[in-house]
């Protein structure tokens, strides 16, 4: 589905229903080079497997900025076929992607809305012979996805918007602030607790980030850089809409 296809297909809201049967086929855990995992996900399949965040990338996952978002992106690594699928089976399902669980729905959220919405994706798998709700397809994501998955879309727009503003400084600060922004996004989230108030903490942090940024540039500590850039080539970020 090309990034037409999806800002114009239709939206789904959770009661909504959709006619969708997964009759097991496996195609939807290979060669997925677009499992991206927020810290929601991070959370769940980190404290599944009861291992650290830094453990959990280092082995099954690749980090990367996004060529148009500017941030760090974090994916399960993009292998013929996935690195958690055995025998056929997923080894963690109870705790899989967000991405993994949705399929074949996607999801975005409309910047000023405020809200989150979910697509079907144009795909040939499964069969259409039963009905079944955004709700119930969803219903192993928990109940506070939908909440964070909000907020997660608003801190991603806050970091996208200071990297792209800062694209142009020198090398060596620009990757130590990626660093910053890194740690801010993905790392020391408390699993024992809700996520909503940790991501509303970090949205928080980010604008102070911001605002101490623009300071430094307006006492003439750094040089401010291009701050124009706008462009949206990786499907990740757009000012607008976002698919996540
Ligand atoms: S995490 Fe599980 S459901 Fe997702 S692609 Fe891998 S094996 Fe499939
Ligand atoms: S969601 Fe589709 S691709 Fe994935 S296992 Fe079910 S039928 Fe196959």
């Amino acid at each position: 589905m090309d990034r037409n296809e999806f800002i114009h297909a239709e939206k789904l809201s959770l009661q909504d229903r959709f006619r969708f049967s997964c009759d097991g086929c496996g195609k939807c855990c290979r060669d997925r080079g677009d499992i991206t995992l927020s810290p929601y996900d991070l959370v769940r399949i980190t404290g599944y497997l009861e291992i650290t965040l830094e453990e959990f990338i280092d082995t099954y996952c690749e980090v990367f900025i996004g060529e148009s978002s500017k941030i760090p992106i974090i994916r399960l690594r993009h292998t013929a076929v996935c690195v958690f699928l055995m025998r056929g089976k997923c080894l963690i399902q109870e705790a899989k992607p967000s991405v993994c669980v949705m399929y074949p729905l996607g999801r975005i959220s409309l910047k000023g809305e405020n809200k989150i919405k979910y697509f079907l994706q144009d795909t040939d798998c499964g069969k259409k012979d039963s009905e079944v709700s955004v709700a119930d397809w969803l219903r192993n994501l928990g109940e506070e996805h939908e909440e964070c998955a909000g907020l997660w879309h608003e801190l991603i727009g806050s970091a996208s918007e200071f990297m792209r503003s800062i694209s142009q400084i020198q090398e060596e600060s620009r990757l130590r602030l990626q660093g910053v922004i890194f740690g801010l996004m993905y790392d020391g989230y408390d699993g024992g607790k809700a996520l909503a108030p940790q991501l509303r903490k970090r949205i928080d942090n980010m604008k102070e980030l911001h605002q101490a940024f623009a300071t430094a540039v307006e006492t003439g500590l750094v040089s401010p850089g291009d701050a124009g850039e706008r462009r949206n080539t990786d499907g990740q970020a757009d000012d607008n809409i976002r698919v996540f």
